[in-house]
């Protein structure tokens, strides 16, 4: 078995898990962006959203809200909350395991998202329509 995140639910490599039910798991993210990061896993593997099962991702997002109010009640410093999944190696993913990434946020913690240049510019709203159309055509 080559996959950390499998390893990690066979009880074959450490981790600080926190939650485990029969769909998905909650352990502590080992190089953490803030302290209390997680990662809520399903586990059956899945390497992004294409094959993870529908209903068990929305179970790990119903589980990634419970843990972020957890975070919140925990102590831990937690003014806000990002949730985040990367599919995909162009979109960060470096662990081939879905996961869905629960970050506690504070002012000045030094974390964010990098807009490309000219982001701040709204395009015009026929190229918006022009897109969503291509989207709904794949619904
Ligand atoms: P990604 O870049 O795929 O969205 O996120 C992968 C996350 O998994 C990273 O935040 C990384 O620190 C975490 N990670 C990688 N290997 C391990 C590990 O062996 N144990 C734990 N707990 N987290 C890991
Ligand atoms: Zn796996």
């Amino acid at each position: 078995m080559h996959c950390i995140f499998c390893r990690i639910l066979a009880g074959e490599a450490e981790a600080s898990l926190l939650y485990r039910d029969d769909r998905c798991a909650a352990f502590m993210d080992v190089q953490p962006v803030t302290p209390g990061h997680l990662l809520v896993i399903p586990i059956a593997h899945a390497v992004g959203l294409a094959d993870l099962d529908p209903a068990t991702g929305g179970h790990i997002f119903q589980v990634g809200q419970r843990l972020a109010a957890a975070l919140k009640a925990s102590g831990l410093p937690c003014n806000g909350i990002d949730l985040f999944l990367a599919d995909g190696a162009e979109a960060g993913q470096t662990v081939f395991h879905a996961h869905l990434h629960v970050i506690p946020r504070v002012k000045g913690d030094g974390f964010g998202f990098r807009f490309p240049p000219g982001y701040p510019q709204h395009p015009p709203r026929a190229t918006l329509d022009v897109q969503a159309e291509s989207i709904r055509c794949g619904l």
